[in-house]
Parts: structure tokens; C-alpha cells; sequence
């Protein structure tokens, strides 16, 4: 007995961390910093890892069935009702839920290119096929309606990554209601929101419910995730918001116990930390700046956690950064093998990465 043939499933290439780098390369895990994943350099909210503490006793028992406090306070945090609110194991699990709710045999799906890889893998499980649009480079990576429709051909689920990853571009909220109006009843737009409080732009959720302007609608649906800028991103909790019109699929999609006790937990304390979500946005903020102003190549203006910089060659330039101690993603996986991405570290961090940067690429000229 084989798996049935998964030729066409490309494995997730997750970002080493530290120990495994300093290993491999027989070295001390304290030489390095890694600003490789869009992980928060402030680490979880205090009250969070406290939260987990505490709950490390009761792990014998089971989750609460539907985690009922933490979607409470994730709806307030919306103002939606607990059932629009889709907990998961990460937003990547809420992705997954959307395809189990909407995806059948012989359905597309379109994504971005470049873009997040799991999105496709996620169609590919449940049976659907993946078409593309592209973001080009020469344009910025530059998200409207337009450049989506030219591709759209019915496709189920259209995915919208605001801010983007790796270029940290937006899409503007009133391209989205475009994108909704034009396509069909049976396509759901997802608005991937993962790095959302990054971000200048109002959240999506406003075209859910009809506010700020916007009428009220049934196919749109945004992603959110603890990961980042709450950093949680180890405890793997995320959420879909979806319409009113949606709730009661979740119990007929969602895996057993879709959150574990330590995440919701952790998710309960972190969500009512705004100072620790403040503190760690103005750092990005701070540090993507610095980035922008002091790499000697072109760093593309993001509204994310990470700046994508154009190097010549992304895996020369990410060797030569890890072996001075500087771990960064090199972009080839996503279809740009000339760039890299640096995630925003603390003031400490970004001024190493920089200087570290600046350094290889002097001496490849
Ligand atoms: N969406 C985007 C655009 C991402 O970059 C990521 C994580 N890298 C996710 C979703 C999922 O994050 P998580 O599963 O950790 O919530």
C-alpha cells in the first residue's frame, strides 16, 4: 500500500530556527538572530505565557467543545456574533475550514503569485484545482480588482492577502466590494488578514457587516491569526470571520476540539493585551522604516512585519547573511529567487540584519 499520488502536493517549506541552523553549521545558538518567519521579536504577551502556565495542570482534560470564551471575545473584538467567529489551528486551519466548507471535485480556487503557499496546498487536499493571478513586481506588487478579474474564471474561493505576503502590499477595502460584486454568488473572497494590525487599512470585516459605508454581504470572508503580532505563533491559533449566513457549517467542518486548552488560553489573555499589540506594532513600524532608509538595494514598501528586498540573488545573499549570524528568507520558494524577506526585529536586531546586509552585499559588487 502506497499514498495515493501527491506529485502534484509541493511540500510547506517552513523556516529553520535557530537551534537547527546553529547545528548544521556546528555553531553557537546565541551567534544568531533569526528574522526569517514574521515572528514577534517581543515574544508572546507576559500575560499569555502566564495563561499557559496556568493551564498546563488541566491538560489531561479535553478543550471546552467550542472554546466558547475565546470566540465570545474574538466576536466583541469584531462586534459579530460567536458563531461568524471560526477557530482553528492557526489561520492555517481556517483555511483549510473554508475549503472543507465550500470546495468540491472539480472547483478552482485562485491565488496570488507570488503568495502564501498553503493556500494552494489547502485546494490540492480537498480535491480542488489552483489557478493564479499575478502581482508584478515592476507594478510594486500593486493589489485591485482589475488585476484579479483578468484571471477570475468562477473560481470557488478567490484569495486576497492585505497586507501581502512576501511584498506587503494592500488592497484597498472598496476593491474588495468590487471583487464581491463582480464575481459570482457561489465564489466566497477571502481576505487574508494575517498581518492585518500592521497595517494603515481597515479590516475587511467592515464588508461582512455592512459598516463604514459598505452594504452587508455574504461572500466575503477574513483570516486572522494570533501568530504575529500577538506572538502565539507557537500555540497555533487563528480565525476565520465569516457572514452571518455561514455559522452553522462550522460545526460540520471543524476537527474535534478545533483549538487546544494552552492555545485558547493563551488567546483569551492575549487578545485583552493591547499594550503588548501596540508595543510590537510600533517596532515594525520603526524597523521597516530603518530598513527602507538604510539597506543599500530596493526595499519594497510593506505594511507588514517583514520588508522584501531585491538583492540579485536571494540564496547567496540569505547563505551569506546566516553565516554572519543573520537568518532571513530567501524568496525563491515564492517565485522571486532575487530577493529576500526580512521580518522586523527589535531596534537591536533590525540595526544587525542591516549592517550584516549591507556588509555581503559590498562584498559581492
Ligand atoms: N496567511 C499568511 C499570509 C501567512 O504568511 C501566514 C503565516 N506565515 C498565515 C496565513 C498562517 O499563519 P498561522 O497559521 O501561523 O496563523
Amino acid at each position: 500500500m502506497q499514498p495515493r499520488d501527491l506529485s502534484d502536493h509541493v511540500a510547506y517549506e517552513a523556516g529553520r530556527g535557530i537551534e537547527e541552523v546553529a547545528r548544521e553549521l556546528g555553531r553557537d545558538p546565541s551567534d544568531f538572530v533569526k528574522l526569517a518567519s514574521n515572528e514577534n521579536p517581543h515574544g508572546p504577551s507576559p500575560a499569555a505565557a502566564v495563561a499557559i502556565r496556568e493551564t498546563a495542570s488541566s491538560v489531561s482534560s479535553y478543550p471546552k467543545a467550542v472554546h466558547a470564551d475565546l470566540r465570545s471575545a474574538v466576536a466583541d473584538r469584531w462586534e459579530v456574533t460567536d458563531e461568524q467567529v471560526w477557530l482553528a489551528n492557526g489561520g492555517d486551519g481556517a483555511i483549510d475550514y473554508l475549503h472543507r466548507a465550500t470546495v468540491v471535485p472539480g472547483d478552482t480556487v485562485l491565488v496570488p503569485d507570488p503568495g502564501f503557499a498553503y493556500y494552494g496546498m489547502s485546494s490540492r487536499f480537498h480535491h480542488g484545482g489552483v489557478r493564479e493571478y499575478g502581482l508584478e513586481r515592476e507594478d510594486d506588487f500593486a493589489q485591485d480588482a482589475e488585476t484579479v478579474l483578468e484571471a477570475y474564471d468562477g473560481d470557488r474561493l478567490v484569495f486576497l492577502t492585505s497586507p501581502h505576503n512576501p511584498s506587503g502590499s494592500t488592497i484597498p477595502l472598496a476593491d474588495v466590494e468590487t471583487l464581491a460584486d463582480a464575481t459570482d454568488d457561489e465564489t466566497l473572497i477571502v481576505v487574508d488578514e494575517a498581518y492585518g494590525e500592521f497595517a494603515d487599512r481597515d479590516s475587511a470585516v467592515a464588508l461582512i457587516e455592512g459598516r463604514d459605508g459598505f452594504e452587508a454581504r455574504d461572500d466575503v470572508a477574513v483570516l486572522r491569526t494570533f501568530s504575529k503580532a500577538y506572538g502565539l505563533a507557537g500555540v497555533r491559533l487563528g480565525y476565520a470571520v465569516v457572514p452571518d449566513e455561514w455559522s452553522d457549517a462550522y460545526a460540520r467542518v471543524n476537527t474535534p476540539f478545533a483549538a487546544s486548552e494552552l492555545a485558547c488560553r493563551a488567546g483569551l489573555a492575549a487578545i485583552d493585551d493591547d499594550e503588548h499589540v501596540e508595543r510590537t506594532v510600533g517596532t515594525a513600524r520603526e524597523s521597516r522604516a530603518y530598513m527602507r532608509e538604510n539597506v543599500d538595494a530596493h526595499v519594497w514598501e510593506s505594511e507588514g512585519n517583514f520588508v522584501l528586498v531585491d538583492v540579485g540573488d536571494g540564496s547567496v545573499v540569505a547563505d551569506e547573511m546566516q553565516e554572519r549570524g543573520v537568518i532571513v528568507r530567501d524568496c525563491s520558494s515564492f517565485g522571486l529567487p532575487g530577493c529576500i524577506r526580512i521580518t522586523c526585529g527589535t531596534d537591536e536586531e533590525t540595526e544587525r540584519a542591516v549592517a550584516t546586509l549591507n556588509d555581503v552585499l559590498a562584498t559581492l559588487d
